[in-house]
């Protein structure tokens, strides 16, 4: 497979989301250093700088540097950008339905500002394609712990023959709103609906995954 997504974004920023395998990736666009996550569906923002090393947990990267390309791998998880453009400051995050349970991004949000003075005012944030609510269902045990933790979890879900389908992409776009992030942009583009084109889970249990490449450039 080696189908790809990608935003609009800024002109300093690269980004690419595809289900090609990496080396050709980062081959294809010529990306010489690149950081990954051990991920561990955590709300472990970790912050890349010269003294990042590789492959440390987590569930969310921050960085200013230039040609330090970050990655996240899903495969039905919501992979999502947010990006200062005026602070050139970059964050990556994998926000599963446990990050996104436990407001991953607002973690981020509030290190982008803390660590880099980025601003809510400036921060655009994109939705990656993942698992939407026409295929994201669970069993009471799951919908419980969203019902303890989201109190009008009602309006995010559907329920059917005892199941429920849960919509993580708003959950999400609440949170970041709620940070006061206003711009923000989601493909709505279901991993498990177009799995001809992106690895999903759900749907075979692929040990494949999608990357989502984001740099800032020179
Ligand atoms: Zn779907």
């Amino acid at each position: 497979m080696s189908n790809e997504y990608y935003f609009d974004i800024a002109d300093s920023l690269f980004n690419i989301f595809s289900s090609d395998n990496l080396t050709n990736i980062v081959t294809k666009y010529q990306i010489n250093k690149y950081y990954e996550l051990n991920q561990i569906h955590s709300t472990i923002v970790n912050i890349v700088n010269d003294h990042y090393q590789n492959k440390l947990d987590g569930d969310a990267m921050i960085t200013n540097l230039k040609n330090v390309a970050l990655i996240i791998k899903t495969a039905d998880c919501i992979p999502i950008i947010l990006y200062d453009s005026k602070k050139q400051v970059l964050a990556v995050v994998h926000s599963g339905w446990k990050g996104t349970l436990n407001s991953i991004v607002k973690e981020a949000i509030k290190k982008m500002i803390a660590i880099y003075q980025a601003d809510v005012k400036d921060i655009k944030a994109y939705l990656y394609p993942s698992i939407r609510k026409c295929h994201f269902e669970v069993d009471e045990d799951v919908y419980r712990e969203f019902k303890d933790k989201i109190k009008d979890i009602a309006t995010y879900t559907s329920k059917k023959n005892d199941k429920y389908y849960i919509d993580l992409q708003n959950i999400v776009v609440n949170d970041l709103q709620n940070s006061g992030i206003t711009n923000i942009k989601d493909t709505n583009i279901c991993t498990y609906c177009h799995h001809d084109k992106f690895h999903s889970y759900r749907y075979n249990h692929t040990n494949q995954r999608n990357y989502l490449i984001a740099m800032i450039k020179e």
